[in-house]
């Protein structure tokens, strides 16, 4: 192990950003790249709404969606750090993709919306973050709109998503009287509009020094007396709580007006975790300097380009450092290749990378020999922990629309579920094939690439939405409890799984039942 490497590895910053659509992922995601220097103007993130990368050669649905493949992993530096953010697509983008990056992270920013407090995506994805146990830092967005009490919505976050908070900063005033904030942790006032400096001193008491208009407001005063009753009644700042996720730290500010966003990723910064190490399948610890060369698949984006099929599978490096043209070995087969044709994602191009370490992001080339969750190895082969499984919510019934295709039908499936695309899961007796997503998306891009990669038209019939259950006690399940309300039906690996209309039918269901134990995934 090197110096130069150990030092490049603890530059490292990767997270997520969670948050539910239109809180500001986006443009927030975009001042931050422009503190960077990483984006040459901004708005190139927002290739959704601009158009701006019609001409690249994205798989069809991609192109109708205008889904921005670049900017998948985004990368920047900012004073001695390196910082990857990977994109966590919402909307109808959203996909077990969107929780599995959350795997491949060692940090998270939340974005709530003043006005709109948590919302459901915010929820789901939180729920992933927690039970990984990783930092999560939030940020309080739009507060140049006017929206909830700040006090409410820090109540909000420990009913509601149940981790404890610590104001960073607190607003003064909101909306068309957003005043700035009151920087409890670095001690001073960023005024919003301000004619002078970017900061406002403060008095050993804590007050603003000197004359100044803003301490005649009632929202100057408001805010200080929030701050004492979070000094009196709020949790302590413990930088250790922050980094097992019991704490997060608050921050209000507004992405549009890129205010207490340089704020907000410094301090990030300087609390954010480097790069972590993980645990393989015997539980041996790897350490993203000690160990050579490692990382894994979580995520496979398929068909960059259509004319050649092939797909880029994302790699997390996890530990050492990557050299274009160096010998690996992929785990689950044992098989040994170079890599050589890697890329690694910029913010609006696609550039080459001869050299990565552990914490950043590699595209590797893949003609379908990755699946999600492979451990690949440069030293000793091993295998990582095998990324979770995930609820899904949708279902649909599949079928080949031609019966001579079967084959071909079962061939493209099995390599589809296998790799981490789609969910499988089969009725009881006729052992009819229904797929499970998280998201919408899953079954289009199943759709698209069953005819493009297999030639199999498929019919979809929407089962709906579904809640899924498993059982732990299989064995005093009897067919007779399943219904057109709770259908049973069989996993990948031959599981019972109940789907259930509605919550209302799950409750009825262990009315009914009560000796049955259920259980969802993540
Ligand atoms: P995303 O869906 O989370 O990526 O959200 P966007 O970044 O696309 O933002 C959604 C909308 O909210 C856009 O119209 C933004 O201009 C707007 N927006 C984002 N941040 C702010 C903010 O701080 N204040 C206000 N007023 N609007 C904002």
């Amino acid at each position: 192990m090197s110096d130069q490497l150990q030092q490049a590895i603890e530059s490292r910053r990767t997270f997520a950003i969670i948050s539910h659509p239109d809180a500001g992922k986006t443009t927030l995601t975009e001042k931050l790249l422009l503190f960077g220097g990483a984006i040459r103007d901004a708005g190139t993130v927002k290739g959704k709404k601009t158009g701006k990368f019609a001409t690249s050669d994205w798989m069809e649905i991609e192109k109708q969606r205008g889904i921005s493949v670049t900017s998948s992993v985004m990368q920047f530096d900012y004073s001695g750090h390196r910082v990857n953010i990977l994109d966590t697509p919402g909307h109808q983008d959203f996909s077990e993709d969107t929780y599995r990056t959350l795997m491949a992270v060692d940090s998270a920013v939340m974005i709530i919306d003043v006005a709109k407090g948590i919302e459901a995506q915010t929820v789901k994805l939180f729920k992933v973050c927690k039970m990984r146990g990783i930092p999560i830092f939030t940020f309080i967005n739009k507060m140049d709109r006017q929206g909830k009490e700040p006090l409410e919505l820090m109540e909000e976050l420990e009913e509601v998503l149940g981790i404890q908070s610590y104001a960073m900063n607190w607003p003064i005033g909101m909306g068309k009287e957003f005043m700035g904030i009151y920087d409890r942790y670095n001690k001073r006032i960023e005024p919003f509009r301000s004619e002078g400096g970017r900061f406002m001193e403060l008095d050993e008491n804590g007050h603003l020094a000197g004359e100044h208009e803003m301490t005649k407001t009632s929202y100057y005063t408001q805010a200080l007396e929030d701050i004492e009753l979070l000094e009196e009644a709020g949790n302590d700042f413990s930088i250790d709580r922050v980094k097992r996720g019991e704490l997060t730290p608050v921050f209000f500010g507004s992405a549009l007006a890129n205010f207490g966003v340089e704020t907000f990723l410094e301090t990030y910064l300087q609390f954010a975790p480097q790069p972590q190490p993980r645990l393989t399948k015997q539980e041996d610890i790897v350490d993203p300097v000690e160990t050579p060369f490692s990382g894994f698949v979580f995520k496979i984006q398929a068909n960059m380009n259509p004319a050649h099929r092939d797909r880029i599978a994302f790699v997390r490096i996890v530990s050492g450092k990557f050299n274009r043209g160096m010998n690996v070995t992929l785990s689950r087969t044992g098989k040994s290749f170079k890599l050589s044709q890697t890329t690694q994602f910029l913010a609006d191009d696609r550039e080459m990378v001869s050299e990565a370490v552990a914490g950043d992001i590699i595209g590797l080339h893949d003609v379908g020999n990755y699946q999600i969750g492979d451990t690949i190895t440069s030293g000793k082969k091993f295998e990582f922990e095998a990324l979770p499984q995930f609820t899904p919510e949708l279902f649909m019934k599949v079928t080949a629309k031609n019966v001579m295709k079967q084959k071909h039908f079962h061939k493209g499936i099995l390599q589809l579920v296998q790799e981490g695309a789609i969910q499988y899961y089969k009725t009881l007796h006729l052992e009819e094939v229904i797929l499970g997503a998280v998201g919408q998306l899953q079954f289009e891009v199943f759709e698209h690439r069953m005819k493009n990669e297999y030639n199999v038209d498929v019919r979809m019939e929407p089962v709906g939405n579904k809640i899924a259950r498993w059982i732990e006690n299989e064995e005093d399940v009897k067919e007779s409890m399943s219904s057109g309300r709770s259908m049973l039906v069989k996993d990948r690996y031959d599981n019972l799984v109940f789907l259930f209309e509605n919550d209302f039918a799950t409750r009825w269901f262990q009315d009914k039942n009560p000796e049955i134990r259920l259980y969802s995934l993540l």
